[in-house]
């Protein structure tokens, strides 16, 4: 059961994708003390890539380990 105020619609490890910026060498997490901002670091050099871009990432040409 979810506790109340509670909004997430897909109970933690049912059903998430999870992003290819996880675990992507390109990426920096960008924390505040309510919230957490993957963002791509390729957006410095390339603008096709976005500074924060929508989560998750399912594909990426630009992903690297
Ligand atoms: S290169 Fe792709 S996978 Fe890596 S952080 Fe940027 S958007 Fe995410």
């Amino acid at each position: 059961m979810k506790p109340p105020g509670d909004r997430r619609l897909t109970p933690p490890g049912k059903g998430t994708l999870r992003s290819l910026c996880e675990d992507c060498s390109h990426m920096k997490v960008v924390s505040t003390a309510t919230s957490r901002f993957l963002l791509c670091q390729r957006s410095r050099l390339q603008e096709s890539y976005p500074k924060y871009p929508p989560q998750p990432v399912v594909e990426c040409p630009g992903w690297e380990r």
